[in-house]
């Protein structure tokens, strides 16, 4: 089979599976099946018809509504197919169909459920975290890029250094910063990237979190901490960032203070 067409069914097994993760974006936080009942409005109760579900088109097509009555449709439903079905395609170009590639996209699908999650409810759950933790360290023994050892110690130093943090901003602030979700979101990104993987992953979320924080208080004009803004969605993004460009970004670094 030619390499584009491959690459085309792989960009098309993302969007539907991108459509999948939405259903699951909105009920594991509810504590409902994931498989059942099928599709249907959350306001009208209308089952889907099987061309009403057709990634990305249907959106368009009904123009962002319910076919039976007036309820919008999300827009974060074409955004997380898109997403699933661009990152999917991404990694069968990085690494073709390997170990890593089947491990990198179970990682960047936990990702992507777990930042809408969180960008919904405020709340990461340990049922997508926790396991994830198990698979990036079960995969270290399987894949290239890490040791397993490496692995548990990226596991630990995710775990550990964000637990410190938010214990250091319990104690400094009087508040919670950081959730305990964040924690385990962090010790499943050590486990599939490492220490230097994470750390990168916390400089550069911290980053974007603090830019996209002051954007908002300068745009609302509301003080510091009055607005809740969750931190998952910019972790899940550093370690997305990592994982295609961390090493060309972290060379590029170096070499502005190691150059000839
Ligand atoms: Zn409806």
């Amino acid at each position: 089979m030619p390499l584009w067409l491959l690459g085309a069914l792989v960009f098309l097994f993302g969007l539907c599976l991108g459509s999948f993760f939405n259903v699951v974006i909105c009920r594991l936080p509810a504590g409902k099946s994931v498989a059942h009942p099928p599709s249907h409005c959350p306001q009208c109760q209308t089952p889907l018809r099987f061309y009403d579900n057709i990634p990305i088109l249907s959106y368009f097509i009904l123009r962002g509504k319910c076919r039976s009555c007036p309820e919008r449709i999300s827009f974060r439903y074409p955004l997380v197919e898109i997403l699933t079905g661009v990152l999917f395609y991404a990694l069968f170009q990085k690494h073709g169909f390997t170990p890593q590639f089947f491990t990198d996209l179970v990682f960047v699908s936990l990702l992507l459920v777990i930042a809408f999650i969180d960008l919904e409810t405020f709340l990461i759950p340990d049922k997508l975290s926790l396991p994830g933790i198990v698979l990036g360290f079960t995969a270290s023994f399987f894949t290239v890029r890490l040791t397993w050892t490496e692995s548990l110690v990226g596991l630990l130093v995710g775990g550990g250094v964000l637990f410190f943090v938010a214990i250091l901003y319990q104690y400094l602030r009087k508040q919670d910063g950081m959730g305990g979700g964040d924690i385990k979101l962090l010790a499943m990104i050590g486990a599939f990237l490492g220490t230097v993987g994470v750390v990168f992953t916390v400089l550069a979320s911290s980053l974007m979190g603090t830019i996209f924080g002051v954007v908002t208080m300068l745009r609302s004009r509301r003080q510091a901490g009055t607005t809740m803004i969750p931190f998952g969605p910019f972790l899940s993004m550093g370690a997305i960032l990592y994982l295609f460009w961390g090493e060309a970004m972290l060379n590029w670094y170096m070499g502005l203070f190691f150059s000839p």
